[in-house]
């Protein structure tokens, strides 16, 4: 069993690196992927946990990317469009590179968002924000939403998002984000891969989705991550052939966050994944 999509508190997972290499190592995973929002920078720290405890870990990140122009036929791309990135290193790169700038913009547009949100009356301040992040670097709105619920201004999470967070409400500050293709070569270019996660967060249909995910895969995609913990044995069976059908390698994970996602694990997500080690080497192949 592998898993190829977690986070740590390097971005908006609750648990350190090393501790999610453990909980990889405790679930029997004999692989698995950091991949941080933006960054890096877990992986030293978890690539010595995972020597020690005989996992293999890949590094890896996960973009925040613009919306691609909807697919004939499909009205707007409602979701999000998120790629992961496999096998590119810490340091200097292309792909590195722009990953130092895009944190540097997410530092920007955090101090807005606080901005933002002391303006409408929230009474929180980017300093309980900061209190909910493991460093300035890795805030994300996640940290807002835990912010604003312990200063009672929201119910919970989802109410942070309903009333302040999400695209389009009061609190919403965009941030810098890339094309997808931009990703895929940048990827390319420092020895890595690109995967189309969580595929249905972009809320297309099928149709829809394979349409753009057909043109993505002209633009360098490598996979799409088809076994994701809350897609169910049809979703995962419908995205593991639109990978087949467009020659892309079909990827799985958790997306665990800790505390922060309550109810996923390292390895079985609700219960049920269990990626097939083999896909590692598939997408390896796709490396240069
Ligand atoms: P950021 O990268 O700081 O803009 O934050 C994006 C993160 O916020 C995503 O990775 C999700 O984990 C989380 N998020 C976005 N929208 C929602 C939502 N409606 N409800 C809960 N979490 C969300
Ligand atoms: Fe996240
Ligand atoms: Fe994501
Ligand atoms: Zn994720």
């Amino acid at each position: 069993m592998i898993d190829l999509h977690t986070h740590s508190r390097v971005s908006d997972g609750s648990e350190t690196p090393g501790r999610v290499v453990e909980l990889a190592a405790e679930a029997g995973c004999s692989a698995m992927a950091l991949t941080d929002h933006d960054s890096l920078a877990g992986l030293e720290e978890a690539g010595r946990v995972a020597a020690r405890l005989g996992v293999r870990l890949v590094p890896g990140c996960e973009v925040s990317c613009r919306k691609p122009a909807p697919p004939p036929g499909a009205p707007r791309i409602e979701g999000s469009v998120h790629v992961l990135v496999y096998f590119v290193e810490p340091g200097d790169g292309p792909l590195q590179n722009e990953l130092v700038k895009l944190r540097g913009d997410r530092a920007v547009r955090n101090r807005e968002l606080a901005a933002r949100l002391e303006e409408l009356g929230t009474g929180i301040t980017y300093d309980d924000v900061l209190a909910e992040a493991g460093d300035e670097g890795g805030i994300g709105r996640p940290h807002f939403a835990r912010a604003l619920v312990k200063a009672g201004a929201v119910e919970d999470i989802d109410d942070a998002f309903d009333r302040y967070l999400a695209d389009g409400r009061p609190g919403y500050v965009p941030k810098a984000r890339l094309d997808p293709p931009d990703v895929a070569r940048l990827a390319h270019e420092s020895g890595g891969v690109a995967v189309l996660a969580h595929p249905l967060s972009t809320g297309l249909s099928p149709q829809h989705l394979e349409r753009m995910v057909a043109e993505l895969a002209e633009g360098g995609l490598d996979g799409i991550e088809a076994v994701y913990s809350s897609y169910s044995p049809d979703q995962r069976s419908v995205l593991r052939r639109i990978a087949s059908r467009n020659g892309l390698v079909a990827t799985g994970g958790s997306d665990f966050h800790g505390s922060f996602k309550p109810g996923l694990f390292v390895g079985t997500g609700r219960g049920d994944l269990n990626v097939p080690d083999d896909l590692l080497d598939t997408l390896e192949g796709r490396r240069g």
